[in-house]
């Protein structure tokens, strides 16, 4: 039974003002570390919601548009300022709905209010070409133009790093934004848009809609005020949403992955164990860049393996708000049965569990959705373990002869958003640099993590390969080009 004292409910905001939903229903956001606690009460919206917002965006972007580069910068590092000031608060908030540890987030309000100032001050660099011109009397020039209304669909992983990486280029460019936050984490998007909020934006400018995707989502992508959608979250939503969305909706779908690191025979033995716990276990797995495979080289093996063994097993599985925990529990329900299922399915298609896998559930673990770190061996290429996402801490390992093979086996999946080698050998990690199939590739560092500046995006069936997400080159999405032609 949840506890009931003393929640908060929070509304959304629609044009400017904090209400109700039409539905006069809510919904509880959960502490996945112990369900009997509810963090916070949010609004169950529905269709009416969401029309509505979409109007707001709509009336609002006709003066957005105009405002000057240097106001819209001027209100997201005003905002940038109030998270940072919140940041205790917050990243405790975000704790206490999501399970992640609480120094991962610090990390992810302050990376937040550091991605609000890079769009503030990227903002103001948005420009065109002057062109030469045949004609002597006509000045040919081209003219980058936001596009009107962006709706912003997230997952609860990062649930304030990913709203914010979108958010903060769609407003810098002029566009006015409908978000609608994972329904497992509101509470810290919430802290995102009451702090853009109180910078300054004016009414209409973002609109935060709470609730379920079936009772939102269709207005949401398919809206013909729509212009763009912005997704991250599975490989089966993203498919559907690219099917809803109309032909002049511009969609940016930032999806799943199955990031392999390859160990070959003359890496680091303890990096390369360190690497696969970062990437593999941090977050407790649930990172869309996160390692789930472990491709080792024959003469490695063995020493990989004992190594992985003795780092997972000094892990500390717990709470994320208790000290020195470095594994958190699962973010729902869902999340936890889907992972112990793969860890069924992975036995039974004859891989060997050599370490953890069970579900804990005695003493501080009684009211969470934790699960020991599982690390399978003799794992083959086509098992399902091996093909599809797990999102949670499972590591597979598979065994091959030859860097050809393990170049072969990492390509071998529908998806390509992050890869890693660890290896002393340049020429070898320039050929996996060149060969491998993934949009972010790495050496000798983690298949997680990427750079506030830096372009990031998958191939394959990762993302829609057209935009990228974060650094400059994020801010093509909410643009438009216009080519003028003006005489005497
Ligand atoms: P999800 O179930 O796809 O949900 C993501 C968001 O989409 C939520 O806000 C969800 O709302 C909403 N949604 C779901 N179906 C929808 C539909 N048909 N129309 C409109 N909205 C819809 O994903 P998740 O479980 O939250 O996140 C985990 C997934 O995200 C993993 O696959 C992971 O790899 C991926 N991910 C990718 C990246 C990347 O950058 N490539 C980064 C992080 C995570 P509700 O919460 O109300 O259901």
């Amino acid at each position: 039974m949840a506890v009931e004292t003393a929640v908060q409910t929070f509304k959304n905001l629609i044009n400017g003002e904090w209400v109700e939903s039409a539905s006069k229903e809510t919904f509880d956001s959960i502490n996945p570390a112990n369900v009997s606690e509810v963090v916070a009460r949010f609004q169950a919206s529905v269709e009416e919601d969401v029309v509505e917002a979409i109007e707001a965006a709509e009336r609002a972007f006709q003066s957005w548009r105009s405002v000057s580069p240097s106001k819209r910068s001027e209100i997201l590092y005003k905002a940038a300022d109030l998270l940072e000031a919140g940041l205790e608060q917050y990243a405790a908030e975000l704790t206490r709905e999501e399970g992640k540890t609480l120094a991962s987030s610090k990390m992810e309000v302050k990376r937040s209010a550091q991605t609000l100032r890079y769009y503030a001050s990227e903002g103001l660099n948005v420009s065109g070409d002057t062109l030469p011109s045949d004609d002597p009397t006509t000045f040919v020039y081209t003219k980058k133009e936001p596009l009107g209304v962006v709706t912003v669909i997230t997952p609860w992983n990062f649930p304030i790093s990913i709203p914010v990486r979108k958010i903060a280029p769609a407003l810098a460019t002029g566009n006015t934004v409908v978000f609608k936050p994972a329904s497992d984490t509101p509470l810290i998007a919430y802290r995102l848009v009451e702090a853009l909020h109180n910078a300054g934006l004016p009414a209409g400018v973002i609109n935060f809609v709470t609730g379920s995707a079936s009772k939102t989502g269709k207005p949401l992508v398919s809206h013909p005020a729509i212009k763009a959608v912005t997704f991250t979250g599975s490989t089966g939503a993203g498919e559907k949403i690219n099917q809803s969305v109309r032909l002049s909706t511009r969609v940016q779908l930032e999806l799943g992955g199955k990031n392999p690191l390859i160990v070959l025979e003359d890496a680091d033995i303890d990096q390369a164990a360190e690497l696969a716990i970062k990437g593999g276990f941090e977050l407790t797995g649930q990172a869309c860049t996160g390692t789930s495979r472990v491709i080792v080289m024959e003469e490695a093996h063995d020493r990989f393996v004992e190594k992985l063994i003795e780092k997972t097993k000094a892990l500390s599985v717990g709470s994320g708000l208790s000290q020195g925990v470095e594994v958190g529990p699962l973010a729902n329900e869902s999340q936890l049965n889907n992972v112990l299922s793969y860890i069924e399915i992975g036995q039974q298609e004859g891989a060997k569990l050599v370490y953890g896998g069970e579900r804990l559930s005695e003493g501080d673990y009684t009211n969470g959705y934790y699960v020991r770190p599982a690390i399978f061996t003799n794992v083959k290429p086509k098992m399902r373990i091996a093909q599809e996402e797990i999102f949670g801490p499972v590591i597979s390992i598979i065994r091959v002869n030859s860097f050809q093979e393990a170049m072969e086996i990492a390509n071998d999946v529908e998806f390509g958003l992050s890869a890693s080698i660890c290896t002393a050998d340049p020429n070898r990690a320039q050929y996996f640099i060149h060969n491998i199939q993934s949009g972010v590739v790495k050496i000798n560092r983690p298949t997680t993590g990427n750079a506030l500046n830096a372009p990031f995006g998958g191939v394959k069936m990762s993302s829609t390969a057209t935009y990228r997400e974060s650094g400059r080159a994020a801010l093509d999405f909410y643009l438009q080009e216009k080519t003028v032609y003006h005489g005497t």
